[in-house]
């Protein structure tokens, strides 16, 4: 029984230079897009580097789906339609272990709304139940 259950998603829609970190959900893999001149990595994706003006496209890179929850706020009266059957959840910002510069969000399916351990270790999962229109989609649980 997940948490998230009653939660219905927006469907990602995968923009054409986002596509590959939605395939590499598909295939259970986290990435991030790393921008060479920079040597930085970025999440969520985006179209160009905001750094620097390089016009290379920006390369993809697999992480490793650990981090610590760094802070959270739980969501009782929103009005985003998707979110009125599953309230009171959990919105938490999740810090990359491997760069510490990437955040992630996550209603951590499993941890009951209003008991998120702050500071946590949290491991990426892609969960048969956030599946959405064939899509997995990334999400984070409590370790331990
Ligand atoms: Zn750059």
């Amino acid at each position: 029984m997940s948490m998230i259950d009653g939660l219905e998603r927006p469907v990602p829609v995968p923009f054409d230079w986002a596509k590959p970190f939605w395939d590499a959900a598909n295939e259970k893999k986290l990435v991030v897009q790393h921008c060479g001149p920079c040597d930085l990595n970025i999440y969520p994706p985006k179209e160009k580097c905001n750094e620097c003006d390089t016009t290379e496209p920006l390369g993809w890179k697999e992480v490793e789906g650990k981090g610590h929850i760094d802070v959270y706020l739980v969501i009782k009266d929103s009005r985003i339609k998707g979110f009125r059957g599953a309230q009171p959840i959990n919105f938490a910002i999740i810090t990359l272990d491997e760069d510490p510069g990437l955040n992630f969000l996550s209603n951590l399916p499993g941890t009951p709304a209003g008991e998120v351990p702050v500071g946590a270790a949290v491991e990426v999962i892609f969960d048969e139940s956030v599946e959405v229109g064939r899509q997995l989609v990334p999400e984070w649980r409590v370790i331990g």
